[in-house]
């Protein structure tokens, strides 16, 4: 199936880390790997640390809590719940919330506030009562919207985790509840001891964190609209501006954006989405998201080729309207010097002439800003090194392709080209708009050159 997804458009594949143990992750890994070997294509591994998510501890029967049930929730996460009381896996809740507080169950199914704080009984509790009801199960989400948390952002789990997916070598690392730079840091410091600089990816589902994205885009490589959690955390009616508004600061700061969550929900069950999800899912595409991001329609539901193929479609067909238009030229975000110019002037002339651009690059940066810059042609990126391929399967519009490090430029540019024909990616006559760096260094792109395909190259 994993094969037959990345067959079908899939180009980064994420591991939960909230459903993944050490073993888990190393298998999934070395599943993706191969599934892409097969494929013949360069896929993104996603890292996605779990955080601090509060749960319920177990509750072996559902508690089916009614509207002002007073329900006590234990700080002590071995407590099996029953009548109308539950553990919880974040034992500082006691010292963090307050009465009035809103406590959030299971994604928002149910709600309550906070009556009482107990912080004198041994284990500590909280007595929430409930304003919506519903059945409370084992290992729910607590989310407890305002309020400030004293929960450190990497959780041992989350070390634990992030050691072995550098082991194994995943591409990206995702960061859950980040609320500031300063919890960034912490994972980079993290990754420092590992002795790996992976690129980062902040997942924005905190009030704080929209507050704080300027500084928290300032130390990342991208973000993700992470809106499963977003939507409990702040008013469920503010997720489409918010994520209009963090699409644009990730755009603006050249950085990358995942868009997440329920985009094609309905087909963890149905064969077809509603027509409010293919709907969804082309808004985010032209509010200017680099990627689309599926969970459960592929992690358990029962569609997850049709959704991945769905997704696909979507895309094509929005790109290929008249409302998905190229940035313009001044405000593609590129930093100052040569190498802007080369990859502005290149974009420029893809889009005027009808030319596929075709990059060389060391780091994928110039290809990350020639993504950027939306053109209306493909985008060929060339890159010397296994991870630099992986990282740019995350760009949008970017077909990420190996190449042996040649001596010249114009031996690349032949070898580029031979490959591009050998994949049936480009046929003789065909236009192209070629940047690369005459020396082998990141940031020196300083060629653009206008080329024909001919038959024999
Ligand atoms: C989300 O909350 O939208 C999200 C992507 O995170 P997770 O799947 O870890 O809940």
């Amino acid at each position: 199936m994993l094969e037959a997804l990345l067959e079908a458009g899939a180009d980064v594949v994420r591991i939960n880390c909230s459903h993944s143990d050490h073993n888990a992750i190393r298998r999934q890994v070395a599943r993706i790997r191969r599934a892409a070997m097969r494929a013949d294509k360069r896929v993104g591994i996603l890292l996605d640390l779990q955080g601090p998510k509060i749960r319920t501890g177990p509750v072996p029967d559902a508690i089916d809590l009614k509207v002002d049930d007073h329900l006590v929730i234990a700080m002590d996460d071995e407590l099996v719940g029953s009548g109308l009381r539950v553990g919880t896996t974040y034992p500082a809740m006691a010292d963090d919330v307050n009465p009035g507080d809103d406590v959030l169950f299971d994604d928002g199914a149910l709600q309550g506030v906070v009556e009482a704080v107990h912080r004198d009984r041994d284990p500590k509790e909280v007595v929430v009562r409930m304003t919506v009801s519903g059945p409370l199960k084992s290992h729910k989400g607590i989310n407890l919207p305002g309020v400030d948390m004293s929960v450190p952002s990497m959780t041992e789990k989350d070390r634990g985790d992030l050691a072995v997916g550098a082991d194994v070598g995943v591409d990206y690392v995702a960061l859950s509840f980040v609320r500031s730079a300063k919890d960034v840091e912490v994972l980079r410091a993290e990754m420092t001891k590992l002795n790996v600089d992976l690129p980062v990816i902040a997942k924005i589902e905190k009030p704080e964190a929209v507050e704080n994205i300027d500084e928290i885009l300032d130390v990342v490589e991208g973000i993700m609209v992470a809106r499963g959690d977003l939507g409990v955390e702040i008013r469920i009616e503010r997720v489409p501006v918010v994520q209009k508004e963090l699409i644009q600061s990730a755009y603006k700061a050249g950085k990358l954006v995942i868009t997440a969550t329920q985009m094609l929900d309905s087909m963890i069950r149905n064969p077809r989405p509603t027509r409010a999800e293919t709907t969804d899912v082309a808004n985010a595409i032209l509010d200017g998201t680099d990627a689309v991001m599926l969970s459960g329609e592929t992690a358990t539901g029962s569609y997850p080729l049709e959704s991945v193929r769905m997704m696909d479609s979507i895309a094509r067909e929005v790109e290929q309207s008249r409302f998905f238009t190229t940035t313009p030229i001044a405000e593609i975000p590129a930093p100052d010097g040569v190498a802007s110019v080369v990859i502005r002037s290149a974009c420029w002339a893809a889009n005027e002439d009808e030319r596929a651009l075709v990059v060389f690059t060391w780091s994928g940066k110039s290809a990350l800003v020639a993504s950027k810059a939306r053109p209306h042609g493909p985008i060929y990126a060339f890159a010397f090194n296994g991870e630099v391929l992986d990282q740019l399967a995350l760009a949008w519009g970017v077909t990420p392709l190996e190449l042996q490090d040649l001596r010249s430029v114009d031996d690349l540019i032949a070898a580029g080209i031979k490959e591009l024909k050998r994949r049936k990616l480009v046929v003789p006559g065909d236009k192209l708009v070629i940047i690369a760096g005459s020396s082998p260094v990141v940031g020196a792109t300083d060629l653009m050159k206008l080329e024909i395909v001919g038959e024999d190259a």
